[in-house]
């Protein structure tokens, strides 16, 4: 934990548990973050934060109990208790990772239009979009030729995913990786479509002469009106929670198209995690059950139809818990393109089943 942050809560922390109202995991502990903090964070603590940011929303002295679990997960990676080793097919920094596997697997392929020289604008989809739902990412490109001048797709990870699992040092190399790029191309704006991709590039070119802007900032959605009589509510992506940047950008753009919106008991700077963000998945499978029940229990108390993210992931991990509900991207719904990623869990299923598959895990696994 930076020490700014440890130091910020020793001495601030008022124990009025506000962070535990909004937190299971913190609840579950019946102490506040200074007594966890005084007594040590377990591993099995760490891995079940899912790293949301809702304790920091609630804190009236804006401390940050997330940090006590991110950085629990660092030192645990220094000190071997966390072997990276076991994650590495995750690992974007790797060439044989899951997504780009199942982009070869798949034939989905970007060369096309990812060998740019000079491209002043391009298009960062972020590695979720790219990879399981590549028909809405070419349509975002196609807009964004006409809308900007975009002349390229950067087919790269946001890195973020690194430093979740704690793996401080890849994201500083990584982090120049992509600085590099961006030199080496001439890049001077990126227009990305994830939440996620959009705070961590923020970050990675704060000091470079590079903007980074949203698909909705860029494209002017209201030339086409797509709305119909459903009645849809959108789900804010953690990323977002404090900024709230694309959750009123999709909001505006989605009234804009005369589609009608409800809204939840939790949204915005208050909204529920999905499960997706801490790599959650990995480490507490149950917890992401949970989390996802109670956002769908959200849903019904709205009666709306359907279900509208704006972070490929978030839609992901609810269309796979769910047949009940329906759940679309706001890209699909605000371009009028049917939903090209379900069923992409039982696609992954496929790609590693019998002797074959066990042979391309075997690949994608090999150092
Ligand atoms: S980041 Fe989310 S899961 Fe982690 S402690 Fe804060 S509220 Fe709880
Ligand atoms: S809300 Fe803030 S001040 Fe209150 S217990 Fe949590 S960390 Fe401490």
């Amino acid at each position: 934990m930076e020490p700014n942050h440890l130091e910020k809560l020793m001495a601030e922390c008022l124990q009025c548990k506000q962070c535990s109202n909004c937190c299971s995991l913190l609840a579950k502990s019946g102490q506040s973050p200074l007594d966890m903090t005084k007594r040590g964070i377990t591993l099995y603590e760490a891995l079940s934060c899912s790293l949301c940011g809702a304790c920091e929303t609630v804190c009236p002295k804006r401390l940050s109990p997330k940090q006590l679990f991110l950085a629990r997960r660092r030192e645990a990676v220094k000190s071997g208790e966390i072997d990276s080793a076991a994650y590495r097919y995750l690992l974007p920094d790797r060439k044989n990772n899951i997504m780009n596997a199942y982009r070869s697997y798949y034939g989905i392929d970007y060369s096309d239009v990812n060998s740019f020289s000079h491209a002043e604008t391009c298009f960062f989809p972020g590695c979720t979009l790219m990879t399981y739902s590549p028909n809405l990412t070419r349509a975002i490109y196609e807009r964004l030729k006409d809308s900007c001048g975009c002349k390229g797709v950067w087919t790269e990870c946001c890195g973020k995913l690194l430093d979740q699992i704690g793996l401080q040092e890849r994201v500083k190399d990584f982090r120049s990786c992509l600085q590099g790029f961006v030199q080496e191309h001439n890049i001077k704006r990126i227009i990305v479509a994830c939440p996620g991709c959009y705070y961590e590039l923020q970050d990675v070119f704060q000091a470079c002469d590079v903007i980074v802007q949203t698909v909705y900032e860029v494209i002017d959605f209201a030339k086409q009106e797509q709305s119909d009589n459903r009645q849809y509510t959108v789900h804010d992506s953690c990323p977002d929670r404090f900024a709230g940047i694309f959750g009123s950008q999709v909001r505006q753009a989605l009234k804009q198209c005369g589609f009608s919106t409800r809204e939840m008991a939790h949204t915005q700077m208050n909204t529920i995690c999905c499960g997706s963000g801490g790599q959650l998945s990995h480490f507490r499978p149950e917890l992401v059950e949970e989390l996802v029940k109670l956002r769908q229990q959200e849903v019904r108390e709205t009666n709306a139809d359907v279900l509208v993210g704006y972070c490929l992931n978030c839609v992901l991990k609810y269309d796979n818990y769910s047949s009940e509900i329906p759940v679309t991207h706001a890209l699909n719904l605000l371009l009028g393109l049917q939903d090209d990623y379900k069923g992409g869990k039982a696609r992954l299923e496929k790609m590693f089943s019998g002797s074959d598959g066990e042979k391309r895990w075997e690949e994608i696994i090999a150092d």
